[in-house]
């Protein structure tokens, strides 16, 4: 079945009653595929008696045994289940049977940011600024609850039906009281302190934000090069420019700045990037932005 947009938000609760009682498949309407991932398949799902549409992301455990990873998984669920901020993707519960393990998550209708990035090319100022927020926002709960994602880039970001940003996939995310040493994450995103394999902290999440605020602005990432040999070199120089194709405003740039810094624990922390004048001026208090195809 196909959900009408417009009615879900009006005519469905706010939160599913999910805490109460052992869930099974036969709770939910299973409706459409809505993709594939490295463990399991994702589909959009309805639970019969609220009538709350949610994602369902369904893990075959054979895949599990195959690539060892009930620890990570594990380590994903718990994670997950014990945060609950309007920019992480909700998982609201989790139940396995003998063949699977299945997540029911938030439905995030508008998909991977990652594609409409690709799709409109470079976001406006306003959305990029909107987005940003959301993620230093979402960033900060998550420090504060000494959670350390990691893995924040384009594809592991969603967006709601009324294009608020869902950071997902905690399957890279680390408990941290120490820190951590080891080298994970798509090489783009890399902080310096993890292409040099020092050890590395929140800050990280600090240098990804700057990351992407750039390919936010400009639609690829600053330090790409055709070799990652090269990528790996860029970001430990931090040979950032910043092309004249676009006209960007220099508070966005004095923000991309004060993030893109070799030395971690020099870089602007997650509440003044919430007051830097670039996120005042721009972003767009509901949290909620929806870029069109033809964007400034
Ligand atoms: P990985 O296995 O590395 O996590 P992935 O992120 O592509 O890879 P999944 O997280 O399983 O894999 O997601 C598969 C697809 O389903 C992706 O295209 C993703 O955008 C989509 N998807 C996942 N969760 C949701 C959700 N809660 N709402 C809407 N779409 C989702
Ligand atoms: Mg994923």
């Amino acid at each position: 079945y196909e959900i009408p947009t417009s009615l879900r938000s009006a005519s469905v609760p706010l939160s599913p009653p999910m805490e109460r009682r052992q869930w099974s498949l036969t709770d939910f309407d299973v409706g459409k595929f809505i993709g594939e991932g490295k463990f399991g398949k994702v589909y959009l799902g309805r639970e019969k008696q609220s009538g709350y549409v949610v994602a369902l992301k369904v893990i075959y455990k054979t895949k599990l045994e195959k690539y060892r990873f009930h620890g990570h998984l594990r380590r994903e669920i718990e994670i997950q289940h014990g945060l609950d901020h309007p920019n992480v993707l909700r998982l609201f519960a989790w139940f396995h049977d003998a063949d699977r393990v299945v997540l029911v998550l938030e439905y995030a209708a508008r998909g991977e940011l990652y594609k409409l990035l690709r799709s409109v090319g470079h976001f406006s100022e306003r959305t990029a600024a909107t987005y940003v927020a959301s993620l230093a926002g979402a960033l900060a709960y998550c420090h504060k609850k000494q959670v350390i994602h990691r893995d924040i880039k384009p594809e592991n970001l969603l967006l709601d039906i009324e294009g608020r940003l869902k950071i997902a996939d905690f399957g890279w995310a680390v408990r941290s009281n120490a820190k951590r040493h080891t080298l994970c994450g798509t090489i783009d995103y890399l902080a310096p302190e993890m292409v040099e394999k020092k050890a590395h902290d929140y800050a990280v999440d600090n240098w990804t934000l700057g990351i992407l605020c750039y390919e936010f602005l400009y639609g690829s990432p600053p330090f790409e090069a055709a070799e990652q040999q090269d990528t790996l070199m860029r970001i430990v120089k931090v040979d950032l420019l910043f092309p004249k194709t676009r006209d960007i405003s220099a508070d966005a740039k004095d923000l991309i700045c004060k993030l893109l810094v070799k030395d971690s624990s020099k870089r602007i922390s997650l509440d003044d990037i919430l007051k830097h004048a670039w996120i005042v001026k721009n972003a767009e208090p509901s949290g909620s932005c929806i870029e069109q195809k033809a964007s400034a």
